[in-house]
């Protein structure tokens, strides 16, 4: 079977749960193989080998890291000649995406992003206008490079697993245009993360700059933050609790939107969540519109009432 390379980027101690959806969905379509860029771990080589992971390829130069993404996108390139790859999977963050970009250039191949699925035959199905429609779309010269979106894929780990051999590849690091010189260290909110929490609470311009009943309720559910544009371009909260179109797309099991009116670019980002649960002050909310339940009221009022319901459980 082919081989169908996927692009894993500093997971830490263990898998992010959007590499294990790429690895299902790579062993779907053929043998999976790991281009992997940073320590790996026993515990992440056990994890690799469940998925039915046999060989991963890890870049002979240190330091890709500090080079943006131009590093990166050499090593995914010479890992793709390296393993004849029919295919290469990636996830569908900003980063990704360029580095995807980059190593289409590199191995004169077409990429296609925002995909929920990929056939085999490497037909893909990719979301389109903020996730109103979705066509279908093939790579038509060289390697298909796909950047897959959270959530698209059940994860389900081999029926057989193996010991994973790792590989070394040569890369040709492009000269250093830019380098990272100094990283901001986020301190540790203890919440999961956006992509994979069960349960997203996220607050739009009606919290009206005060995330605490929104954070509140988030920590006795055991989620994680989010939020509209509007919130995180009035500086309330950092860019990376963004949901929607030019934010992160979520789908949890419960996603509680609070204080946002559910436009289009929102609805884009969240409106795979299994169960919606709105609560805002206007009853013609659009976000009412695929909300499953409503709740018509202000959320400074609505919002620690449930906190407090909960926390008596
Ligand atoms: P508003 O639309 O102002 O709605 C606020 C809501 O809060 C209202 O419905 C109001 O009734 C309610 N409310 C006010 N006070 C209270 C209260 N006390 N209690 C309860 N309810 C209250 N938006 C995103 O979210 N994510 C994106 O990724 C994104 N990408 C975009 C990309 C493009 C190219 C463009 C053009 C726009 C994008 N937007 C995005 C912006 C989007 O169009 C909306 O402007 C934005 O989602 C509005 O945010 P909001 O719902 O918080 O604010």
């Amino acid at each position: 079977m082919a081989t169908v390379l996927v692009y894993i980027d500093n997971p830490g101690d263990s898998l992010h749960k959007t590499d294990r959806e790429l690895l299902t969905l790579a062993r779907i379509l053929g043998t999976p193989a790991a281009a992997f860029i940073g320590e790996l771990s026993p515990a992440v080589a056990e994890e690799l080998g469940t998925f039915g992971v046999s060989s991963v390829y890890q870049p002979s130069t240190p330091g890709l890291d500090e080079l943006l993404v131009a590093g990166k996108a050499a090593f995914l390139s010479a890992a793709a000649s390296a393993t004849q790859a029919a295919a290469i999977l990636l996830g569908n963050t900003f980063e990704a995406k360029e580095i995807a970009a980059r190593t289409g250039i590199r191995l004169a191949s077409g990429v296609i992003t925002d995909a929920v699925a990929v056939s085999e035959d490497f037909q893909v199905t990719k979301s389109v206008f903020a996730g109103s429609y979705t066509v279908q779309a093939t790579v038509t010269s060289g390697t298909p490079i796909v950047t897959v979106k959270a959530n698209s894929v059940e994860v389900q780990p081999a029926p057989e697993g193996c010991v994973p051999e790792t590989h070394t590849v040569d890369v040709d690091v492009p000269a250093a245009a830019a380098r990272i010189t100094s990283r901001i260290e986020k301190a540790a909110s203890g919440r999961p993360t956006l992509d994979e929490a069960q349960v997203v609470v996220a607050g739009g311009r009606g919290v009206d700059g005060n995330f605490g009943p929104i954070e509140d309720l988030a920590d006795v559910l055991g989620g994680a933050v989010g939020a509209s544009r509007a919130a995180t371009d009035a500086g309330w909260i950092e860019h990376a609790a963004q949901v929607g179109q030019t934010g992160k797309t979520v789908s949890p099991r419960l996603y509680i939107s609070a204080g946002i009116s559910g436009a289009i670019q929102q609805k884009s980002g969240m409106q795979t969540a299994k169960v919606i649960v709105a609560v805002n002050k206007d009853a013609d909310a659009p976000v009412f519109e695929i909300a499953d339940f409503g709740i018509v009221g202000d959320l400074s009022t609505v919002l620690p009432q449930a906190t407090e319901e909960i926390r008596k459980r």
